[in-house]
């Protein structure tokens, strides 16, 4: 286990920039007169957006994302994934050591 922790360490150090949180995509309705996204009979909505939703401390922050930008935050999101998937597994490892070092087995 602890090697398989020794790894989760490397691994880690090698994340670049992160960030919590998913995209999702919207359409929109724009406030201009006779705009294509109001038209009767066929209307084409603005979009699609991305918007980025995250928590942080408890707090929901939602944000437009610009354009040029949504590739780079996607990988951002992905290295984020991958720390929380990291370090679930060192608490994990971490948890059934303790058990065996430090702990009674009775309840
Ligand atoms: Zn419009």
């Amino acid at each position: 286990m602890e090697e398989e922790i020794a790894r989760i360490q490397k691994k880690l150090c090698a994340i670049g920039p992160m960030h919590p949180g998913s995209i999702s995509y919207q359409y929109q309705v724009c406030g201009k007169k006779g705009c294509k996204c109001k038209d009767q009979e066929n209307p084409q909505r603005h979009g699609p957006y991305a918007k980025l939703f995250y928590v942080h401390k408890g707090r929901k922050t939602c944000r437009f994302v610009r354009a040029d930008c949504v590739e780079q935050i996607k990988a951002r999101l992905e290295a984020y994934k991958t720390f929380r998937k990291l370090t679930d597994r060192w608490i994990e490892l971490s948890i059934k050591i303790a058990q065996d070092e430090f702990f009674s087995s009775d309840a």
